[in-house]
């Protein structure tokens, strides 16, 4: 396995709202490596796009980071990005780390071309001198995020692109810079399904050619199977198992991942029916003592209710939050 480019340790993260404080993520920990795809998996509100965020400071108020160091690893240097300043961390997002959003109707303004956005975010990171140089450059971005007759789209504005093609110009926007990692938080949820298709395959080849690491948040199992190397299943904020996608779906630990399988179609084995996982995620104002899980899970024990899981290597690279191993 090659080296980690990003080690996150006991990454917690709280809001502080009216009604209480969500304990939203809490002492999460896993290890990215160079050049992988490394999906975050789980429901919604499980905390993957919390996470997500956190690692380059991305949490805005009521949120706070509590705790918790995100190593990242770069040709520069190694660096904790919990630590640095607004305007470091601020130079390092965009350029070295980039994100790809869910919606990409939100993520663009529709007030000015794609080309002069794509050149607007080389321009902030000093990567050309002039908006001019940049929209010249945009042409060559659209390209290689296969959208078609560039040199007149990127004087569209983003109404005129269709979903996919939106999206597409914010994978644009996210490679404009070669970051080192992107974080691509549900890239596909809001388009159609051979579209989605089109795009997880379009950021995958970018990976390859610019030899950078993929984070991928998605709560869609079948996408993780096709494109990832490995998976972290979250579960109300906690990691309940690291390993590689065949680890995880070939031989799950967890009894949430176990449930997580049974309940969606498994694209690596033939299940005759799906089964729901019984119960509801629960409250993260207060969440369940002990393991988070045990309101939910048919193998809890006494112990589960009193003592959090660690999280423990079972095999190797194989990792389960779970007192049963
Ligand atoms: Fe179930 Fe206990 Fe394992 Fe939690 S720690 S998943 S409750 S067996």
């Amino acid at each position: 396995m090659s080296e980690p480019i990003l080690e996150v340790r006991n990454l917690t993260v709280h809001f502080y709202t009216y009604a209480g404080i969500v304990k939203a993520i809490e002492d999460v920990s896993f290890d990215v490596y160079k050049g992988e795809t490394f999906a975050l998996v789980g429901e919604t509100g499980c905390g993957k796009s919390v996470t997500s965020r956190a690692l380059t400071q991305l949490i805005e108020s009521p949120g706070r980071i509590v705790r918790g160091s995100v190593i990242y690893h770069s040709d520069k240097g190694s660096v904790d990005l919990l630590k640095l300043n607004e305007e470091e961390i601020r130079e390092i997002r965009g350029s070295e780390i980039a994100y790809i959003f869910q919606d990409p109707h939100s993520s663009l303004d529709p007030l000015y071309t794609v080309g002069y956005q794509i050149a607007e975010g080389m321009e902030v990171h000093g990567r050309v001198k002039s908006i001019k140089e940049g929209i010249q450059k945009a042409v060559d971005i659209l390209r290689s995020v296969l959208i078609p007759d560039p040199e007149s789209r990127v004087k569209n504005y983003p109404h005129e692109l269709s979903g996919g093609m939106k999206q597409r110009v914010v994978i644009g926007t996210g490679i404009a810079n070669s970051p080192k990692i992107l974080i691509a938080d549900e890239p596909t949820t809001a388009l159609d399904v051979t579209v989605q298709a089109q795009i997880l395959e379009l950021i995958d080849d970018l990976r390859k050619k610019y030899n950078a690491t993929v984070i991928l948040i998605t709560h869609n199992l079948g996408v993780v199977a096709e494109t990832a190397d490995r998976v972290a299943v979250m579960y109300a904020g906690k990691i309940a198992e690291i390993g590689s996608v065949e680890q995880i779906f070939k031989n799950p630990l967890h009894p949430y991942t176990k449930g997580l399988l049974k309940a969606v179609p498994n694209p690596m084995t033939k299940v005759e029916r799906l089964d729901a996982i019984p119960g509801t995620v629960p409250n993260l104002i207060t969440p369940p003592g002990g393991c988070r899980f045990h309101p939910r899970c048919p193998f809890a024990m006494e112990i589960c209710k009193k003592k959090v899981p660690e999280l423990k290597e079972i095999e190797d690279g194989h990792f389960v939050a779970c007192h049963l191993y």
